[in-house]
């Protein structure tokens, strides 16, 4: 067994402000790595400026990272990065700019390379990364995996190397400035985290100690999420949660709700977390030890998968997509026989078939 967890967390209010100094260390001049509008809003951006002008460390931002980020955009950024002379990264928003960030690290660092290089096994370095959470749901502040849009094969995929953030900077205070959805959507994906890597081809107590723990943490903001009554507090916990979630995925990587979701985020554009959330009751309803599922449920106290089902339902609301687009997506994950083996079982293709069925269809 392996526990390793390079990354150093720091979670509490005004982290930025708080541990300023010890960015430093990673060099003169930062590339800050953004989405389009949320750190303007959030309050974030205006932290990071502060602390940076504190301490004399010099920077420019990108600010174009796009939902599901691209390998085009990553390697855009990353010629800026170099036509500026940065020393390292700082990624600052939701998974898609956190994992930008660790993609555009390593090109920076390897200016001889092209986006080519994303999925190619060379044992490459990459400039140090910050990671500073506004959402808490994938967990990439502390995971060493950076998913990218392969528009080529109209599809997500993880890039072929392992980036763990230096340090990683939790402030629970930005998570409150996300609606409705993308709260939901998130908090969905945690959930997706925790139960894949319990219930994972290479778990062991390691991991199942961030998930049980997790799902235990989880399962106290089933109410305040629906409602979107949060406290402080709760978003506190969230934040942790997201975490913890992450530190679980990094020992084992996700399963077959994270795999099968793909398509969905890249056809119908559905959020990742909603996309993931949508099939897991019906992973759980298929997975061979039902003894492990019934382990899950008692941490999240759910008292069946059929609640688990009905809570997600009411938490994400249901995705259509047509019988030819769900025959489509399941032949094309039947075929993928890579991602299948993080389930320790072996997976019939009616199994396969019916989560596309029941996740998919109206009914
Ligand atoms: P996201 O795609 O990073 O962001 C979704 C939306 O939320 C964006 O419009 C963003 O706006 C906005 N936003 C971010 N923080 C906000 C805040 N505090 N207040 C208001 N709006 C805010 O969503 P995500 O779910 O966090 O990340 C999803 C990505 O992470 C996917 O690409 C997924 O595959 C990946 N992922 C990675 C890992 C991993 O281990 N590395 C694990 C799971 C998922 P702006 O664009 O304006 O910032
Ligand atoms: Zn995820």
């Amino acid at each position: 067994m392996k526990f390793y967890m390079p990354v150093l967390v720091y979670q509490e209010e005004n982290v930025i402000w708080n541990h300023r100094e010890e960015l430093r260390q990673y060099g003169k001049k930062a590339l800050v790595v953004t989405g389009r509008h949320s750190s303007k809003v959030n309050g974030s951006q205006k932290d990071l400026e502060a602390a940076l002008d504190d301490q004399g460390i010099k920077y420019v931002f990108f600010s174009e990272i796009e939902e599901n980020p691209s390998m085009e955009t990553a390697e855009k950024a990353a010629e800026y990065g170099k036509q500026e002379g940065v020393d390292f990264v700082i990624g600052m928003g939701g998974g898609s700019a956190m994992d930008a960030s660790k993609a555009i690290a390593l090109l920076i660092k390897n200016p001889e390379e092209t986006k080519e290089v994303f999925y190619q096994n060379k044992p490459l370095l990459a400039l140090p990364v910050i990671a500073i959470p506004t959402t808490a749901g994938t967990g990439s502040e502390v995971t060493p995996y950076a998913i990218l849009t392969i528009h080529e094969k109209r599809t997500k995929k993880s890039i072929s190397h392992r980036i763990f953030p230096k340090m990683a900077l939790l402030d629970s205070k930005y998570l409150s400035y996300a609606g409705e959805k993308i709260t939901k959507n998130t908090y969905a994906d945690i959930l997706g985290h925790l139960v894949e890597s319990f219930l994972h081809a290479k778990s062991d107590s390691y991991n199942r100690m961030c998930s049980s723990y997790g799902m235990k943490l989880w399962s106290k903001l089933c109410q305040p999420v629906a409602s979107m009554e949060m406290t402080k507090e709760d978003y506190a916990r969230l934040s942790e949660t997201g975490m913890i979630a992450g530190m679980a995925i990094t020992h084992t990587g996700t399963s077959l709700p994270h795999g099968m979701s793909y398509a969905l985020t890249y056809e119908y554009q559905i959020p990742h977390g909603k996309a993931v959330g949508i099939f897991l009751p019906f992973f759980l309803a298929i997975y061979e030890d039902q003894e492990a599922v019934n382990e899950v449920l008692s941490y999240l106290d759910f008292g069946s998968v059929e609640e688990v089902s009905e809570y997600m339902k009411s938490l994400l609301g249901k995705v259509e997509v047509s019988h030819e687009d769900r025959e489509r997506f399941f032949h094309s994950f039947a075929a993928d026989t890579a991602r299948h083996k993080a389930y320790p079982y072996s997976i019939g293709e009616k199994q396969l078939r019916e989560m596309y069925e029941d996740a998919l269809s109206v009914r």
